[in-house]
């Protein structure tokens, strides 16, 4: 967040890129694209491009990091050192331990890991192009992947954030937007029992702002949940297909 009087994020009542202000940048998800993996999913945001692999539940160690009544969700953020123009320092920093921890604590809100005492289930998200919004992209794809792992969960968690430009509330910040914006708002949802599960705030916000960008946040994490529904059941689909088609070669 910063303001630079020389760029303008708004232009005869639409966004830099031509969107309207609560929109979302386009969203495509892929489950299951990784063979080794229990669960998998890569998602494109706009310019992002994000992988989730999920291994477990598996035995946690260290030991003394068990719960002996629970599975520990531990997620893990990356950005990988080309996912941004200038080349991203290796290995972890301050904000993707931050961002680690609130994926984690966002996913075990619906993860039933009283099922897997002492287990941990391990979420790596790796961002390969990083272009605002990664925290959200990030916990969206990691819940298509724990759902493709077969983990029990009350529901999937989706995540998008609004914020504020040129005194707009607006949905989904670009990445000039977050740059040179107002205020960012990553919010993550659930929509079975509407809570929510993940909620920031970078800059300044009036109330009725507030009110108005988590309206707007809300509302567009309940159609992205429809798009992870959507790459699941076409994950399950092909998955069909391709044992029928096997049957079929094998005479059964
Ligand atoms: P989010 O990606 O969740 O919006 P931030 O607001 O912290 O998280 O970051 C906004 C964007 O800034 C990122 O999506 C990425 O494009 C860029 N960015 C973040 N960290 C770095 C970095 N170390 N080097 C270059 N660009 C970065």
């Amino acid at each position: 967040m910063g303001s630079n009087k020389d760029i303008e994020l708004i232009e005869d009542g639409k966004r830099m890129d031509g969107r309207e202000f609560d929109e979302l940048r386009e969203i495509t998800i892929k489950a299951g694209v990784l063979k080794r993996a229990d669960g998998s999913a890569y998602l494109e945001w706009g310019k992002n491009k994000i992988m989730a692999a999920v291994y477990g539940p598996r035995e946690m160690h260290p030991r003394h990091a068990q719960e002996t009544r629970k599975a520990v969700v531990r997620a893990r953020y990356n950005m990988a050192a080309f996912s941004v123009p200038d080349r991203k320092r290796p290995g972890p920093d301050r904000r993707s331990i931050e961002i680690s921890k609130l994926v984690s604590e966002a996913l075990e809100k619906v993860v039933f890991t009283e099922k897997y005492p002492r287990s941990v289930i391990d979420v790596f998200i790796e961002v390969l192009q990083a272009s605002a919004g990664t925290r959200c992209g990030g916990l969206t794809a990691a819940s298509v992947a724990l759902a493709d792992a077969g983990i029990p969960m009350s529901d999937l968690v989706a995540s998008c954030a609004s914020g504020k430009i040129e005194g707009q509330v607006v949905l989904d910040l670009g990445k000039n937007e977050d740059n040179y914006g107002q205020a960012d708002v990553p919010v993550g949802y659930i929509p079975r029992s509407d809570d929510i599960c993940l909620l920031q705030m970078d800059g300044n916000l009036t109330e009725e702002e507030y009110e108005e960008a988590m309206d707007m946040a809300i509302e567009a994490c309940k159609e992205i949940h429809g798009i992870q529904r959507e790459a699941l059941r076409e994950r399950y689909s092909t998955e069909l297909k391709d044992e029928n088609e096997k049957d079929l070669a094998e005479g059964v």
